[in-house]
């Protein structure tokens, strides 16, 4: 306790408070500034969990106290994505300009579910600049939220209240809601799966599209597929495009994909987690062409928009349908036309979340602090990085490329018998040794090594590093075997 010895919960001793608060700041900035000379990833030991462990304390510790716990304890055994050698899965490295924005948002302590107060109008500016970015109307809405997987769910609960009307709130799916189906690429994130699951519709309704060689939606197979539900009296309602699969960074034919939902009467998603955020980059901006016709898009801030988590979106061509998806009234939320409870814009209406904290802040801050321009030169940067892995790998006849580089993914693998076992061994020896970090996926059929370059503070370095640790573990592997 020591500073906090008063009835209320704030200090007693501000001073003491400040000065800890200080160190604190000056520990996380530490961590950042040295994240190149630790291991990208360290498991955390068992004694470490262990001590780690203990009752609900009913005296509290010293503020300081509680801090070295978490600088010992915690901060050494991170998950790794904000190093520059963390190349696994799809996931961002985070900013300064949004810690310190974060850290700020915290301290408002604004809840973001509605009411008449300045951070819903940060939150709406974040929502008018993706606006503009994406060359959707003035009257389209938007909406922060955990991450895409939440964005597509809720953007899959408005198609449903489009094909079956606003009724189906109340009344539930009945019989027509049986016969509903949906569409997306067979390398689609498995997010879209379970928004199927989760609404009710069941996955086995997800129509998964035959890929082409460049891992983009077949349109030939998709309208093939099309006729035939129809045929069999079922109800397409859902056409969900990838701008950036997350195996390989496939970018579905959009445009293609716009003209046939506009055709077909179907809502048309772009999954955007991976590259939506490309329309930054004067490099990457014209392969999504089609993406500013959707329906709506979901996309994360905190993978390349490098805010720190979670800093999901949703940007939704008609506000109203959204609105006529999730608003409801409650007495308790009544709303007045002055005071506290006036406020035009109550995102509470615009999806399940009556508690919401303010993403946007750190957002902002990052937008503000680095400007577009600066964030579509990391993420084009991020693929040059990625050509030039693909490059290195097909220079080496040990090593061979999986699948064609489309965005900021490389799928590669070292050859050999067994080659399967050989590169998962390769990606957990990586892991352990606290090496540059990539993860796994199968291409193919094939084990593949995955490495997705999202991070600001990636360089040519760790992808020559991930190149020569490869070949330096496929080595030891091979005397291994020998000896
Ligand atoms: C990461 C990802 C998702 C899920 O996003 P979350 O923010 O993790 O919920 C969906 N689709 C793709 C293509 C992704 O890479």
């Amino acid at each position: 306790m020591g500073a906090f010895e008063g009835p209320d919960l704030d200090p007693t001793d501000w001073e003491a408070v400040r000065r800890e608060s200080h160190r604190m700041l000056d520990g996380v900035l530490d961590h950042i500034r040295t994240l190149r000379e630790q291991p990208v990833w360290r498991a955390p030991p068992a004694e470490a969990r262990a001590a780690f462990r203990e009752p609900l304390p009913a005296e509290g510790d010293e503020l300081s106290a509680v801090y070295e716990r978490f600088a010992r304890e915690v901060l050494p055994y991170a998950s790794g994505n904000a190093h520059p050698g963390f190349m696994g899965w799809v996931q961002g490295g985070g900013s300064v300009p949004g810690v310190l924005g974060e850290m700020l948002a915290a301290g408002m302590n604004a809840n973001l579910g509605g009411r008449d107060h300045m951070p819903l109008e940060v939150e709406q500016q974040v929502i008018a600049w993706v606006r503009e970015l994406f060359g959707f109307p003035a009257q389209a809405g938007g909406l922060f939220l955990t991450g895409t997987s939440q964005a597509v769910f809720l953007a899959l609960l408005m198609a449903r209240t489009r094909e079956l009307g606003p009724d189906v709130r109340r009344a539930g799916l009945g019989e027509a809601g049986l016969r509903l189906t949906a569409y997306a690429s067979a390398g689609a994130h498995g997010c879209v799966a379970q928004a199927m699951e989760l609404a009710g519709l069941g996955s086995d309704q997800l129509r998964r599209v035959a890929t082409d060689t460049a891992g983009r939606m077949r349109l030939d197979a998709l309208r093939a597929g099309l006729a035939e539900d129809r045929a069999r009296g079922l109800r397409p309602f859902l056409l969900v495009g990838t701008a950036g699969t997350v195996d390989t960074g496939a970018i579905d034919d959009l445009d293609a994909l716009a003209e046939l939902a506009a055709r077909e009467a179907l809502f048309f998603l772009v999954d955007g987690a991976v590259g939506a955020l490309g329309m930054l980059s004067p490099e990457i901006a014209p392969r999504l062409k089609g993406i500013e016709r959707a329906d709506a898009i979901g996309f994360d801030w905190h993978k390349w928009g490098q805010a720190p988590y979670d800093a999901g979106f949703l940007l939704v061509r008609d506000a109203e349908l959204q609105r006529g998806t999730f608003a409801s009234e409650a007495a308790y939320l009544r709303r007045l036309n002055r005071g506290l409870a006036g406020g035009e814009w109550w995102p509470s209406d615009f999806g399940p979340d009556l508690s919401r904290s303010f993403r946007a802040l750190k957002t902002w801050f990052t937008v503000k602090t680095f400007g577009g321009r600066a964030l579509g030169r990391v993420m084009a940067r991020c693929c040059e990085l990625a050509r030039t892995l693909a490059q290195r790998v097909e220079a080496e006849p040990q090593l061979e490329l999986l699948a064609p580089v489309a965005l900021n993914i490389v799928c590669f693998r070292a050859r050999g018998p067994d080659a399967d076992a050989l590169n998962s061994e390769i990606v957990a020896r990586l892991h352990e040794g606290g090496h540059p970090a990539p993860s796994l996926t199968t291409i193919g059929g094939r084990t593949a090594i995955r490495a997705a370059i999202v991070n600001h503070r990636t360089r040519r370095e760790d992808v020559e590093a991930l190149v020569e640790q490869v070949l330096r573990i496929a080595g030891d592997l091979a005397a291994e075997r020998g000896g």
